[in-house]
């Protein structure tokens, strides 16, 4: 394919934490450099990527430089400024698209476009101040979750609101900022599932997995999920849909709420690699990294089937201090961000545990 970038071009990753880095090795294994952009001069990207800018996202000049330096861009995070995608895509292609980008950057154009695409999500309406209070409420019901529209992850910026009467102070502790109000969901189970898309179209999904959160935070992925071949197939074909709403080159997550009727509500959406596909580097021959890669880079996609069935478990905190111990288990794949710090709610490394694949896919 002439699109292809050839081996030893260089991938421009914006954010440097460990999906950047998990990124940077599967890049490296096709012969690919990258150079990560990324504030923090200690970012657990930097210590493997071949090149590095410490800038601020808000730093166009150093965008362009980085535009200048790499063959594409992509980014593992979503919160990079519009203005510098602007000037980095006026100069070098970005994949996956800028509008993509948009898209899940804010929770309420996210819900809109899923809905606009006939994809059921909680009810939910957006809280800009006092005069949608009473319209949001009655549009999500309680219980409900208010959450900022930008700049949440890992239940960052989110309050459970069980009365209307309580919204008012809920929406001043999370700042007075734009929101979305949805319904609680009692769900039977989440689950999520990874698709890629490249350039030519052609989508791979990986088996849908179940995930359980603590304290709102990714605690274990199950792959594959324990749910009926129908949903599993339902599951698959909304990421795909997704996908090609967006018209996505790269990797898309889909978090979803399958009901105990069996409905699938989608959360949330990321296009990039996601913590709930990490069980992927140990159980398939080709893991998303990789998957992500070569969508980036124009390459054909590989085969998602899994070898083995697999759980995974975060590392948070002070919980990598039991590495030795990991490692010692006969079928753990240890994975360490490298990350000096260990603050408490902080992703340091992951477990994944293999069995062999019970059933197919
Ligand atoms: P989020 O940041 O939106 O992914 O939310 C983090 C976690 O909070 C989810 O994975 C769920 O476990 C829980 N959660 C979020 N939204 C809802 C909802 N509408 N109903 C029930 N649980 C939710």
């Amino acid at each position: 394919m002439t699109a292809a970038l050839p081996p030893r071009s260089t991938i421009g990753i914006l954010g440097g934490g460990q999906l950047g880095r998990m990124t940077a090795v599967a890049a490296a294994q096709l012969g690919y450099r990258c150079h990560i952009f990324s504030p923090d001069a200690d970012a657990p990207a930097k210590e493997i990527a071949a090149s590095q800018t410490t800038a601020p996202y808000e730093d166009e000049n150093a965008a362009r430089a980085f535009a200048d330096a790499v063959d594409v861009v992509t980014f593992e995070f979503e919160n990079v400024p519009d203005a510098t995608l602007a000037a980095i895509s006026e100069r070098i292609p970005v994949r996956p698209n800028v509008d993509a980008l948009h898209v899940s950057q804010d929770r309420a154009i996210e819900k809109t476009f899923l809905n606009d695409h006939g994809i059921g999500t909680a009810p939910w309406a957006p809280v800009s101040g006092p005069d949608d209070f009473n319209t949001a409420t009655q549009a999500a019901g309680t219980p409900a979750i208010l959450k900022t529209s930008r700049f949440g992850y890992d239940g960052k910026g989110q309050i459970r609101v069980d009365a209307a009467a309580s919204l008012e102070k809920a929406w001043l502790s999370i700042g007075a900022v734009p929101a979305v109000l949805e319904g609680f969901v009692d769900f039977e189970r989440e689950i999520s599932v990874i698709v890629a898309r490249g350039l030519d179209g052609n989508s791979e999904s990986y088996v849908p997995v179940d995930n359980v959160h603590r304290d709102r935070i990714l605690h274990t992925t199950t792959a594959p999920a324990a749910v009926d071949p129908s949903i599993s197939d339902s599951a698959r074909s909304i990421a795909d849909n997704v996908a090609n709403a967006l018209d996505l080159v790269g990797l898309l997550a889909v978090e979803m709420f399958v009901t105990r009727d069996g409905e699938i509500l989608v959360n949330e959406i990321a296009p990039r690699p996601h913590n709930s596909g990490h069980w992927t580097m140990d159980a398939c021959a080709v893991s998303q990294f990789e998957q992500f890669v070569r969508a980036v880079a124009g390459l054909p996609l590989g085969d998602p089937q899994r070898h083995s069935d697999a759980v995974m478990t975060n590392l948070i905190g002070d919980e990598t201090a039991r590495w030795h111990e990991l490692l010692a288990e006969g079928n753990a794949c240890l994975h360490l961000y490298g990350k000096a710090e260990a603050r408490p709610t902080r992703k340091m490394g992951h477990v994944t545990r293999l069995s062999p694949a019970a059933r197919r896919p």
